[in-house]
């Protein structure tokens, strides 16, 4: 049996990343993979400005308060407006320029207006309500480097400088199938013996997730001609290949001498729990990873080895954030493999666990908002420190 990291290992080293990049509006670019830094050449804010709706002052023009000055200029955002005139004051609103001269605002909620007339409440610290020019970005910062997957906040941040569009790197292509002759498709009735594909949904939404472009061949049966037609059918139109059941050693398990025929593979006994098997190799150059049946195996074994793959060959570069927490429950039953199991956060900043965390059971998945990765022959008490891996890092 192979460890978790020699698995992970043995993974990462066939994952070549895609060097194929694109220009994209950066409008459209959330969730793409950028490739090439962003430097902005301009200070943001430009400019000095207000951070409130006020008059603008020279805090030398108020020994005391109250102080009554001249308002002398009107500046609206997007104006600028002239030199302060030495004992006025300046009405000023959120996000317009500092006038010269000007070294505070104070905010309209301690001055009284009458007419052109504005009477000052407080004496401001210089400097105050004031954001000054490069707060948030100095010109020649990289704002975003290569490698990292561009949230909408990341693409706010290169609009904020100005820059309309990004080079990514393309989409990874991803074909799937999907094995096993007792596979029935939601929406067909179930006739005794069958279950309905639910690792097609799962799949699919995991490697969209990840901002893969999905090929989905579909419900392939347990028979080794059809499974070789998938597999070649498959590596024609994509960059990696992942398939679902058929990869334990039964004789209606046909994914191995299917790859073995069209390419090269590896079949991972892997000491972990769940989804010990998990088969790695190539079909004409083509990578696929073959997934376990049991669909939390299936999802276990996708988010911890496929999606690490997926990430390399995507170009990404950010490494996987674990949580350190305080286990609310007691775990018994020591396992001689390394154990994936479902939690989630409770209230108290704790974890609860699912009380049933047997491989094909679904719904401990979508109660779970984490897995708690827990070594073998390992018990848990409650009140012990845990490794927790939430779902919302493993899924993204
Ligand atoms: P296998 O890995 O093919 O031996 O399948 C292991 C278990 O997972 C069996 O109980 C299968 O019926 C089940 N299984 C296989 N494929 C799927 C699927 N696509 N959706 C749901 N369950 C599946
Ligand atoms: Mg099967």
């Amino acid at each position: 049996m192979l460890s978790v990291e020699q698995a992970l290992e043995r993974l990462l080293s066939a994952a070549q990343p895609v060097t194929d990049v694109e220009s994209v509006d950066t409008m459209l670019a959330a969730g793409r993979v950028l490739a090439t830094e962003v430097v902005s050449s301009i200070d943001v804010p430009p400019l000095d400005n207000s951070q409130m709706d006020g008059y603008a002052v020279r805090t030398v023009d108020i020994p005391d308060v109250p102080t009554t000055l001249r308002i002398s200029q009107r500046i609206a955002a997007g104006q600028v407006g002239v030199a302060l005139e030495p004992g006025t004051a300046a009405r000023i609103f959120t996000g317009a320029p500092i006038p010269a001269g000007a070294d505070a605002v104070i905010m309209q909620e301690k001055c009284d207006a009458v007419g052109d007339k504005v009477t000052l409440n407080e004496q401001p610290p210089r400097g105050e309500a004031i954001r000054k020019a490069g707060i948030d970005i100095a010109r020649g910062d990289v704002v975003l480097k290569p490698g990292v997957r561009l949230k909408p906040q990341h693409c706010a941040l290169a609009a904020s400088v100005g820059t309309a569009r990004l080079t990514v790197y393309r989409r990874l292509r991803v074909a799937t199938f999907f094995t096993g002759d007792e596979l029935v498709m939601p929406g067909e009735p179930l006739p005794p013996g069958r279950i309905y594909n639910s690792n097609r949904f799962m799949l699919r939404g995991l490697l969209e997730s990840l901002g893969c472009e999905v090929n989905d061949l579909g419900i392939v049966p347990d028979d080794l001609q059809t499974t070789r037609d998938a597999l070649t059918s498959a590596a024609s139109r994509a960059d990696l290949i992942v398939s679902s059941g058929g990869v334990s050693v039964g004789e209606e398990d046909h994914v191995k001498p299917a790859v073995q025929a069209e390419g090269t593979l590896d079949l991972w006994q892997i000491a972990m729990k769940p989804g010990k098997p998990l088969a790695f190799g190539h079909v004409r150059g083509v990578p696929f990873i073959g997934l376990p049946g049991n669909p939390v195996s299936s999802f276990v074994t996708f988010v911890l080895f496929a999606r690490p793959f997926i990430l390399r060959r995507q170009g990404r570069s950010e490494p996987l954030r674990t949580l350190a927490l305080r286990a609310d429950f007691d775990w018994r039953q020591s396992s001689r493999r390394r154990e994936f199991m479902r939690a989630r956060l409770n209230d108290n900043g704790g974890l609860d666990i699912f009380p049933n965390q047997n491989s094909s059971v679904l719904t401990s998945v979508t109660w779970a908002d984490g897995l708690i990765d827990n070594p073998s022959e390992h018990l848990i008490h409650t009140g012990d420190i845990v490794r927790f891996l939430p779902l919302a890092e493993l899924q993204s």
